[in-house]
């Protein structure tokens, strides 16, 4: 700071001198006049320029944040998902790449509840938490923080919406089994959207409760893969919006099911409305990655990851045209202990696996937009909970 004052003043003794110089020529005061001033200001500006922008930079912070958890997704599920889509992904549009150590408070080996309680809440708790750490105590999560401060939140997912990854975002309970309970947590905070799986949950309760019903009085439309094709919705971003895409589990992307890519478009542009003054935050979740791990099925991984792909891709379209959404992709963990394989080619991978569960392996992180660059690096799985917190600036 010291330095560069030192070289203002320097910069300011040159102008003076040129005036004078200029007054040998025989040019009239207005034109000396004016070209004191180029002159002058060329020198400001080569002076001040750089320093300007380093700061701003420094000081960029996102409006919003989309979190995008491919469950599941190591760097051989990306690979896969890669060679066999012309070796093209949409997450080759992103400038930063981190990565993240996945394990668990009580396992090298961590599960999606675990995974997901470390980005949701900042710490480290044991397989099967949902929100809570490891002495079973609720810890309040990133949404619920966000819903707190005023901004717009949601969540997508091709699983149930509460199953491990979305329920450790809004719920808290002490086993990831716990539908039921999870479901009735979504009424505990004003999360403004959510689409997946699992109505069941909500209207077919040992309580005997009707939690859609619940919504609706809160003054959500809830709607459900009965009533319309999900594809086919339009979200009305004056009031809060739930769907059902199933029953339970929503069906493979293999089976047909499609809805993630384009439901991610309309929930950005639902969240950009609901969090016009505040910003917003969402979670979009590629559940099905990781079922593919567990089946052993190379296919089951690939499709699923072209499926999340094309929602990065919508994703991304956003973020570009925005320039105040900070998007993060990553998983909570690699599964099936996949490998491609010799013999392989870029259409034909010849795959194998050494696991039906979840391996330890460091985990890819993804960033792009305001913010970005914070996300090189190695760190722990926790730290992008911290990261998130700090910049959207809460205390
Ligand atoms: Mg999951
Ligand atoms: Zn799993």
């Amino acid at each position: 700071m010291l330095k560069h004052k030192d070289k203002l003043n320097e910069y300011n003794f040159v102008p003076v001198l040129i005036f004078v110089n200029l007054q040998k020529l025989n040019l009239d005061i207005m034109k000396r006049s004016i070209i004191f001033i180029l002159i002058f200001t060329m020198a400001f500006f080569a002076c001040e320029t750089p320093s300007t922008s380093n700061t701003e930079q420094e000081e960029k912070k996102p409006k919003n944040i989309i979190l995008m958890v491919g469950d599941g997704m190591g760097v051989t599920q990306i690979s896969a998902g890669l060679y066999t889509n012309g070796n093209r992904l949409n997450l080759e549009r992103f400038k930063t790449v981190g990565l993240h150590k996945s394990y668990a408070f009580d396992n090298l080996v961590t599960d999606s509840a675990a995974g997901a309680t470390a980005f949701s809440c900042g710490v480290k708790t044991y397989n099967g938490a949902i929100g809570v750490d490891k002495d079973t105590v609720p810890v309040k999560t990133i949404l619920e923080i966000a819903e707190e401060k005023g901004l717009a939140t949601g969540m997508v997912s091709t699983s149930t919406i509460t199953h491990a990854t979305p329920a450790s975002f809004i719920c808290h309970q002490k086993k990831r089994k716990m539908h039921q309970e999870n479901a009735a947590d979504f009424l505990k905070t004003d999360i403004d959207l959510f689409v997946g799986g699992g109505k069941d949950h909500f209207e077919k309760r040992e309580d005997g409760k009707n939690l859609s019903e619940e919504l609706r009085k809160k003054g959500y439309v809830v709607s459900d893969f009965f009533q319309e094709p999900i594809n086919d919705i339009k979200m009305d971003p004056s009031k809060p919006f739930a769907f059902y895409t199933a029953n339970t589990d929503p069906v493979t992307a293999a089976e047909g099911r499609n809805y993630l890519p384009g439901v991610s478009k309309k929930s950005v542009a639902f969240l950009n409305e609901r969090g016009k003054e505040n910003g917003f935050f969402l979670m979009i979740e590629g559940s099905q990655i990781d079922w593919g791990g567990h089946a052993n099925e190379s296919n089951y991984i690939i499709t699923e990851m072209h499926d999340f792909d094309k929602a990065i891709g919508h994703v991304m379209d956003f973020a570009e045209r925005d320039g105040e959404t900070l998007v993060i992709v990553t998983a909570d963990h690699e599964t099936g202990g996949y490998a491609i394989n010799k013999g392989s080619k870029m259409d034909s991978l010849v795959t194998a696996f050494t696991t039906d569960y979840h391996t330890a392996d460091l985990i890819p992180v993804f960033a792009y937009g305001p913010g970005a660059e914070n996300f090189g690096g190695i760190y722990e799985n926790t730290a992008i909970f911290d990261k998130m917190k700090k910049l959207y600036g809460f205390e």
